[in-house]
């Protein structure tokens, strides 16, 4: 394959940016942003730039499938007959003996449509476990259950067309200037060409995001709902209300009228930790806008009152009437490029394909004849931390983890490899050696990575674009498709005569047909030449869909959007004490990725941040006696880290913050982030508390 160019979609965030794709035998894979793309229009974030280096350098690329037949053992290299009979051949003695629920599959966000599809028809259509989980559930899974109790499914109202129809954002709980840096860029061209567009930016650390906005609530960590309702009962008071959305479009106003009537500024004041004047200034903006749009990411999300927090913001876009319209409505970024595409197969434990739910017998029901099997169990499966628990308890035996790196990205990773360890079988199937995953793998599957296969996969705006296959895989690397279906011939199912990937698409588009997410009309040659298209596409001709709810109908029973009241106004994480005083919150760093398995191989990506560095107030860092540069250790119930501090007044006082991207270094743990995390989850989203642990921090002295 070689002199090619094609056009495809970035592999890293959620924003899906357009990318050229050349290849030729002097230069290898070299990529530029697509100009005529509609998300990035020809820009392309750090990452994006640098993705050529990530696939030309092959050097920590898993090449052909190991196994170990104990643990006492080294791998070696064995066929993929070998390897696939004997996953076949553990997963069946297994289910033999202690059930369907003794196994699980963990899959991730960055797993194309096409593979997230197949992998959740085998595992809750065949190996008859609910057992099946992704990554994503530690990005948004509380944003789902927001949007779900609000409007009645899981729907991303609008498009990043409509960034530039707004004039007033909410940005709160999320740094899109270094992690949806493309999405920020548009943000700063539309505020250049409009000096009079308002951004609002709510986080307890003044990120980039927040130097470049125009009002900043520096709030303390888990305080948001109680500032949401302030700003709630500010815009009501002042009668920056829309009744007549109100009273024809929605439930529940009322009781959320008394809630937040009955709520102090003062006391929102003292536990937000900003001033009365900001939060009616901010109401304020917020109430004369003609196009507002809140966005939000893991700030809200990663909590343990994390779907509680999405629907009291989701409150103030019913408050105003601000859906549906051009330039306005809710906009929750999703980190990972497919996470969206994974919410719409039904990717995640308690979900079936085409937003169905798990726990609906009807549901259930048309899932199950559509695959033509007698049923789907009714017992919900485990959620990601759920199913390390199972394994840490014996519960499970045996996990298959897919594209996903779990020992740095889990919360209280000591605990999660202790978890792997005490698994009787664990399958690896991914593309890099360098992944700490893949030391615990019985048995490791090479897989094809970006490029290297085809697919599909949606962004956060609901726009989905077709990937093209643009070089072969290096050694004997599959695409995860091929692998399943190998596997689920091994195991000896029907319902996989799969002749390609574009039939897996085909299959999982007719299943839409008829939903509020139908494709039924889409297929890979509409994808190939005539670009993208935003879901729902009813049509043969039908453009796609930029904006939801344009009629005001909601996908409620009453078509009507929900005022939600929390279950929980105040953060139920453990409060700090004596002995673990400051608040640790974690997030990404600019030109790092996830764990880093493609991020850290690329030098000039390195160079904005070598190390974690602990991020620690002057007036902290003073009392702590800890200077900038010094080497501190952080500890917290679960374990610690050793790192360099940075004094900056750019954190809140009390608070501290970790990158979360660095995992095991030459068998040293210490810049381990997630030695130090929380098990705590939302109740209902089962989402991770990974912005809220309580730990303390000295400077290191050496033995
Ligand atoms: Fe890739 Fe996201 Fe950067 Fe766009 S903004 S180039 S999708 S990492």
């Amino acid at each position: 394959m070689q002199n090619t160019e094609i056009k495809t979609t970035c592999s890293y965030c959620g924003v899906g940016c357009g990318i050229i794709v050349k290849n030729d035998s002097k230069n290898g894979v070299t990529v530029t942003g697509d100009k005529n793309h509609p998300v990035n229009r020809g820009m392309l974030c750090s990452k994006g730039m640098n993705l050529h280096y990530v696939v030309n350098d092959t050097s920590d690329r898993i090449l052909y499938p190991e196994m170990r037949w104990s643990r006492s053992h080294p791998k070696e290299r064995v066929s993929w007959d070998a390897a696939l009979d004997r996953a076949a051949a553990v997963f069946s003695s297994i289910i033999k003996k202690h059930g369907p629920d003794s196994v699980g599959f963990y899959i991730s966000g960055q797993c194309l449509t096409e593979e997230y599809y197949l992998v959740n028809k085998l595992v809750k259509g065949f190996l008859k476990t609910n057992n099946i989980d992704t990554n994503s559930r530690l990005c948004m899974s509380s944003a789902v259950a927001g949007y779900k109790k609000t409007f009645g499914e899981d729907s991303v109202p609008i498009a990043y067309a409509d960034i530039e129809l707004a004039d007033t954002f909410l940005i709160t709980g999320a740094n899109p200037a270094f992690c949806h840096p493309i999405l920020f860029r548009r943000l700063e061209q539309h505020k250049e060409k409009n000096p009079k567009t308002k951004i609002i930016v709510v986080d307890p650390r003044r990120t980039d995001s927040a130097m470049a906005a125009d009002l900043h609530l520096q709030i303390f960590p888990g305080t948001d709902i109680i500032l949401y309702h302030a700003i709630g009962r500010r815009l009501i008071e002042k009668g920056f209300v829309d009744f007549d959305f109100i009273g024809n479009h929605t439930e529940n106003f009322s009781a959320y009228k008394d809630l937040v009537m009955g709520s102090s500024y003062e006391k929102a004041s003292k536990l937000c930790g900003v001033s009365v004047d900001d939060i009616h200034t901010a109401a304020d903006i917020i109430g004369k806008a003609k196009g507002f749009i809140s966005m939000w990411a893991m700030g809200l999300n990663q909590s343990a009152i994390g779907v509680d927090k999405n629907t009291a913001l989701l409150n103030l876009s019913l408050i105003t009437g601000q859906i549906g319209k051009p330039g306005s409505g809710p906009f929750s970024l999703t980190g990972q490029p497919n996470a969206m595409g994974g919410r719409e197969v039904g990717g995640m434990a308690n979900l079936l394909a085409v937003h169905k739910e798990l726990n609906n017998p009807e549901h259930r029901k048309e899932v199950a004849d559509f695959w033509g099997i007698d049923a789907i169990s009714e017992k919900p499966g485990l959620t990601a931390t759920e199913m390390f628990d199972a394994l840490e308890s014996g519960k499970m035996k045996a996990i298959w983890i897919i594209c996903t790196n779990p020992m740095v990205s889990l919360p209280d990773a000591r605990r999660a490899e202790k978890a792997l360890q005490n698994a009787k079988f664990v399958v690896v199937q991914d593309i890099s050696h360098n992944a700490d995953t893949a030391k615990f793998a019985d048995v490791l599957l090479p897989a094809a990575g970006w490029l290297e296969k085809e697919g599909t996969m949606t962004n956060s705006e609901r726009r989905i674009s077709y990937l093209p296959k643009g070089i072969n895989a290096p050694g004997e690397a599959l695409s995860d498709v091929e692998i399943l279906l190998a596997f689920a011939k091994k195991m000896k199912f029907s319902g996989f005569n799969f002749n390609n990937t574009e039939a897996v698409y085909k299959e999982y588009c007719l299943m839409t047909k008829g939903t509020n997410i139908d494709v039924s009309y889409l297929n890979y040659s509409r994808l190939k030449n005539e670009g993208t298209f935003q879901w729902p596409v009813p049509d043969y001709g039908h453009p796609g869909t930029p904006r939801l709810f344009a009629d005001r109908k909601f996908f409620t029973p009453s078509q009507k959007a929900i005022f939600n009241i929390p279950t929980s106004i105040e953060n139920t994480s453990e409060p700090p004490s004596d002995q673990y005083p400051f608040i640790l919150t974690t997030g990404r760093i600019r030109d790092q990725w996830h764990t880093m398995t493609k991020t850290g191989k690329v030098s000039r990506l390195m160079t904005h941040t070598p190390s974690p560095v602990l991020e620690i107030n002057p007036i902290d860092a003073y009392k702590s006696k800890i200077k900038n540069g010094d080497i501190v250790v952080v500890s917290s119930k679960n374990g610690e880290v050793r790192v360099k501090a940075k004094v900056t007044d750019t954190i809140k006082e009390g608070v501290l913050f970790l990158p979360m991207h660095w995992g095991k270094q030459l068998d040293n743990d210490l810049n381990r982030t997630n030695n130090l995390t929380n098990t705590i989850v939302d109740p209902i989203s089962k989402e991770p508390d990974f912005k809220y642990t309580t730990v303390a921090v000295t400077k290191y002295v050496k033995p």
